[in-house]
């Protein structure tokens, strides 16, 4: 069998196997290990490390667009300096995803613009980093998917939220849920429970929880699910928009201070 020929089968069977990336990466490989006189295992080992690569990067995209995250937040993004109530070890070391090997739960509590949602979408990305099948919704958003799945007795819609190894929820509570809607809510909590961690983020104290739900009993039995295994983090302090708002006019108001006449009357973008 010539040269050529065999290069051709090899082709093939790269094509047959879809390794795209290592048929395609092929010709270059070839040139490198015979211009370094690499061994068979070396070079074999470069042309699969390839695929490798690929294969990776595309799980890796799938999983990003599953997810469903609604920005691109990161932990190295938030500014801790800005935000003291919340423990940053803490924060580390839940980055660090351990607590999705038992189960754990998150909870962000906080008023509005305290970076709620941002904490629990970089938990998140840092999940699909991980390599772990990751969903975020809000509550009023999982409420309706699940009550239009019973409705139409899509049954395996209901068990779709059961489904990430990481499921964000959030906004609780910033919508009071009806009778049905908390009951959605609740089998969700109840279906992943100690098996799958869900991080929550909520405007609510969990003192107040019974305000959201029309049944104090269903709030309570929740809430207790939750908490069972979970790590909660009570944010106090201003919103983060609010903050660089009022930083932005008091530097404004110390400009203008300095300006002279003339500069004052200079119309301002
Ligand atoms: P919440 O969910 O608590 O209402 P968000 O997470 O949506 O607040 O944060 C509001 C905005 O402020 C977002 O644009 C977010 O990126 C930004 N933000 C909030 N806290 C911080 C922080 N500590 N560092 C950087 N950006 C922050
Ligand atoms: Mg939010």
């Amino acid at each position: 069998m010539t040269e050529n020929s065999t290069y051709q089968q090899l082709r093939g069977h790269l094509a047959y196997l879809r390794l795209a990336a290592a048929a395609e990466a092929l010709p270059g490989e070839l040139d490198h290990a015979q211009a370094k006189k690499l061994s068979h295992t070396a070079f074999l080992e470069r042309l699969l490390a390839v695929e490798v690569t690929a294969t990776e990067a595309r799980r890796h995209a799938g999983l990003a667009r599953f997810a469903n995250l609604p920005a691109p937040w990161r932990l190295s993004d938030f500014d801790f300096d800005a935000q003291p109530s919340i423990d940053r070890a803490l924060v580390n070391e839940l980055a660090t995803l351990r607590f999705l090997e038992d189960a754990t739960n998150v909870l962000f509590i906080g008023p509005p613009g305290v970076g709620k949602t941002m904490l629990a979408v970089a938990l998140g990305a840092a999940s699909i980093d991980a390599g772990y099948r990751t969903y975020s919704t809000t509550a009023a958003d999982l409420v309706a998917r699940r009550h239009r799945a019973a409705l139409e007795g899509r049954w395996a819609t209901m068990r779709f939220f059961a489904g990430p190894r990481l499921l964000i929820i959030d906004e609780v509570g910033y919508l009071p849920l009806a009778n049905e809607a908390a009951a959605a809510l609740f089998q969700v909590i109840t279906q992943r429970y100690l098996k799958s961690s869900t991080v929550l983020t909520t405007n609510l104290g969990v003192g107040s929880w019974g305000k959201i739900f029309d049944d104090p009993m269903v709030a309570a039995a929740m809430l207790d699910r939750l908490l069972h295994r979970s790590v909660v983090f009570n944010i106090t302090g201003d919103s983060y928009r609010m903050r660089t708002h009022r930083a932005h006019a008091e530097k404004l108001r110390q400009a203008h201070g300095h300006r002279t006449p003339t500069e004052e009357a200079t119309p301002t973008g």
